[in-house]
C-alpha cells in the first residue's frame, strides 16, 4: 500500500455538493482508502497571467489516500471523477467544475507524457500546501523539502472556511 497526496479544487457550480460527492467517490474505488480530507479553503482563480479576480474562486482542499493502485491507475480513478462531473466549459481558460491533481505518491519522483511526480506546481501553491499541512504537519515535498517551510514561502491567499 501507498500513502497519496491528491489536491481537489473546484470553482463552478455547487462547489461544495461537488467536492462532497468527489470524496464519496473517491472512498468508494476499490483499491483506495481515505485516511484525511482537510479543511476547505476559498482561494483566488490563478490563471497563466497571475491572479483572475474576475474569475469565479475556488474551494481548494487536500485529501490523503492509502492505495494498492499504481500511480497511473489512481490518475485514471480522478480522471473518470473529474470527467463524471463534467467540465463546464466558462469564457475563462481554466476555470472547471472539479480539479483533481495527484500532488504526491509515497515520495515517488518520475516523469512522463501523462504524469509528473511530485506535481510540478505544488511546492509553490499555497492552497495545496497549507490544507496538507493541516492534515500532515511532517509532511515532505520530494525533492524540495518540508511542507511547513514551502507554505511560509508561498504568497498566494488562501481563506480558511
Ligand atoms: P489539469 O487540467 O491542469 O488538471 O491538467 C491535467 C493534465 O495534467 C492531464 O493531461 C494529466 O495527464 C497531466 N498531469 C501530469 N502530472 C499530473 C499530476 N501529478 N496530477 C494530475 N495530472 C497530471
Amino acid at each position: 500500500m501507498t500513502r497519496a497526496v491528491i489536491a481537489f479544487g473546484a470553482n463552478l457550480g455547487d462547489r461544495e455538493a461537488t467536492i462532497a460527492s468527489a470524496m464519496r467517490e473517491l472512498a468508494d474505488t476499490q483499491g483506495v482508502t481515505l485516511e484525511a480530507v482537510s479543511p476547505v479553503y476559498e482561494t483566488p482563480a490563478i490563471k497563466d497571467s497571475g491572479v483572475d479576480r474576475d474569475a469565479p474562486g475556488y474551494l481548494n482542499g487536500v485529501v490523503i489516500v492509502e492505495t494498492g493502485l499504481e500511480p497511473h491507475r489512481l490518475l485514471d480513478v480522478l480522471q473518470a471523477i473529474e470527467a463524471e462531473h463534467g467540465r463546464v466549459r466558462a469564457e475563462h481558460w481554466g476555470d472547471r467544475t472539479l480539479d483533481l491533481d495527484l500532488i504526491d505518491f509515497g515520495g515517488r519522483e518520475q516523469f512522463d507524457a501523462r504524469l509528473e511526480l511530485p506535481h510540478p506546481r505544488a511546492w509553490q501553491r499555497a492552497f495545496v500546501l497549507q490544507p496538507w499541512l493541516d492534515i500532515d504537519p511532517h509532511a515532505v515535498l520530494p525533492g524540495r523539502g518540508s511542507v511547513a517551510e514551502l507554505r511560509q514561502a508561498a504568497t498566494d491567499e488562501v481563506v480558511r472556511r
